[in-house]
């Protein structure tokens, strides 16, 4: 299940790990790491995830995109603005045919 993230310009991490703030906007990074006002997000990337093969088996690439705006991903809420899907939407003809994405509705 790979999910679409910006990723913090001062910290390097996603959005994910910054908190909500009740305006909508995103706090500091969960870690600390930056604080008000002094991060940006860039542009939406692909954040790949990983799931093991069998039970005891190495981890292998879980390729299923998960759409944006998803909740309950465990991971928090997805972002789900217009750059998101468009990735979004890019990485799934890119991937027609292949069986990979997730077709969640
Ligand atoms: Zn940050
Ligand atoms: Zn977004």
């Amino acid at each position: 299940m790979a999910v679409i993230v910006h990723r913090c310009t001062t910290c390097q991490h996603p959005d994910l790990f910054h908190s909500d703030r009740a305006d909508g906007t995103l706090g500091p990074c969960s870690y600390g790491l930056c604080r008000e006002p002094s991060h940006a997000f860039g542009p939406p990337e692909i954040l790949p995830t990983w799931r093991p093969a069998t039970l005891t088996g190495p981890a292998v690439p879980d390729p299923a995109l998960t759409e944006p705006g998803t909740r309950g991903t465990g991971l928090g809420a997805l972002c789900g603005c217009e750059d998101c899907w468009a990735l979004f939407h890019a990485h799934a003809s890119a991937d027609d045919g292949a069986g990979h994405v997730a077709a969640v509705a």
